[in-house]
């Protein structure tokens, strides 16, 4: 085993630092499931994310990972047989249909070259072409994590309207919640998929699908054969029985990883916690462009508007191994950085700003992806650091 001193610098999107105060929120013995203590707790927890997704309907919280809560939402408004459109980002939205797919949904995508946003005229003229109103849902990533990329959630909102469409709008925000400003309620989305280990700084281990009325009611009439994933058996009005809110016994420890994590963002504010993404993206971004013009590299995202804040996908230029680079500041540098993905798998790396993360952190994450470049001879534009501070010293009033 290779011995790393220091801190590890998980830089990946997903799973992100888990602070010490989650982690000691943890470090407690089991509590009495049904006795008074933790269903107050677990009912705080089940109102006090709903400020997360901006949404005043009800959130669901399974002990699962973003699969999971993506089956779930799935299950409850779809059956087989029913048809989606899925307007591609990158590996998250074809997984996500692949999905949908075994669970007997026809899939309809909208092709992308995994650079761009998606494209909401491309949205409107497929759902005006869809004259029998078949669409049931459109499926749409909000920050796609293969891509770097963040599409416009409330232009697909305009494009559903102007189509005079009935879809449910069910959105992904997995690498966005916590991290980007999603407005659920005021952006008209039905469904929003969330996942603990990223924005919320928790371990892997749950998945939310936050519903509004139009959506529960699709899913009390219809919906696919389920029982762990349905929504109705989880309402906390209908059942006093916390034990039925997560069907069967509550994954207690990541509800007490949560609760303090929910503290956390309190604390912070979230609008707060927004502007610290997007100075922490720029300031990673401001680095690439400098290495980016000795031609090696490039940032994936092509449009400025649409590059994400939690994440940022790197294309290697064609003979540049981003693997060999991968391993090598893992192993010297005790870095973590995500590699590529689906099409781009060994020609990008991702580097993720999301969570609970600061300054520091990411200059020395560049300065140690620079120094790794100089050991294997990768040719990187000079002044990417002074670029990268210049960037931070104007986010802090310079
Ligand atoms: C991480 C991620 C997922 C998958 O989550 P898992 O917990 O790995 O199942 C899905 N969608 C997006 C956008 C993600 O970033």
């Amino acid at each position: 085993m290779t011995v790393r001193r220091g801190r590890n610098f998980l830089q990946t999107p997903g799973p992100t630092n888990i602070p010490e105060r989650v982690l000691r929120a943890m470090h407690q013995p089991a509590w009495e499931y049904s006795g008074p203590d933790f269903i107050a707790l677990a009912r705080q927890c089940l109102y006090d994310i709903r400020p997360i997704f901006k949404t005043e309907g009800e959130v669901f919280i399974y002990a699962s990972n973003g699969h999971g809560a993506w089956e779930a939402a799935l299950s409850n408004i779809l059956s087989p047989g029913d048809k989606v459109l899925v307007p591609e980002t990158g590996l998250f939205s074809f997984a996500w249909g692949a999905v949908a797919k075994q669970l007997g949904v026809t899939i309809d995508t909208i092709d992308n070259d995994w650079r761009h946003a998606i494209d909401p005229n491309q949205v409107e003229d497929r759902l005006r072409a869809d004259t029998a109103g078949a669409y049931r849902a459109i499926l749409m990533v909000h920050t796609e994590t293969a891509s770097g990329i963040t599409s416009d959630i409330q232009a697909v909102r305009q494009a559903i309207d102007a189509a005079g469409h009935g879809a449910l709008l069910v959105v992904d925000v997995i690498a966005s919640l916590a991290c980007t400003d999603f407005r659920m309620d005021e952006w008209g989305v039905d469904v929003a998929i969330g996942g603990s280990q990223k924005g919320l700084m928790c371990p892997p281990g749950l998945g939310f699908n936050a519903v509004n009325g139009k959506a529960r009611a699709v899913g009390n009439q219809g919906g696919s054969p389920r029982s762990y994933w349905d929504w109705r058996s989880r309402d906390m009005d209908k059942n006093p029985e916390a034990y039925r809110w997560f069907a069967g016994t509550a994954p207690e420890h990541m509800i007490f990883a949560l609760c303090e994590a929910l503290v956390m963002l309190e604390e912070e504010g979230l609008e707060a916690a927004f502007a610290r993404h997007r100075r922490l993206g720029n300031c990673t971004r401001a680095a690439v462009e400098a290495w980016a013009t000795a031609g090696a590299m490039e940032l994936n995202a092509l449009v400025p508007e649409q590059r994400a804040e939690s994440i940022t996908t790197i294309r290697m230029a064609e003979g540049f191994d981003a693997k060999a680079f991968q391993s090598l500041l893992r192993d010297r540098f005790n870095v973590a950085v995500g590699g590529g993905l689906g099409q781009l798998d060994g020609k990008a790396f991702r580097i993720g700003h999301m969570g609970d993360i600061n300054e520091p952190m990411i200059l020395g994450t560049l300065a140690s992806i620079e120094a790794v470049f100089q050991i294997l001879g990768i040719p990187y534009g000079e002044g990417a650091l002074p670029a990268a501070i210049a960037s931070l010293a104007r986010a802090h009033g310079k």
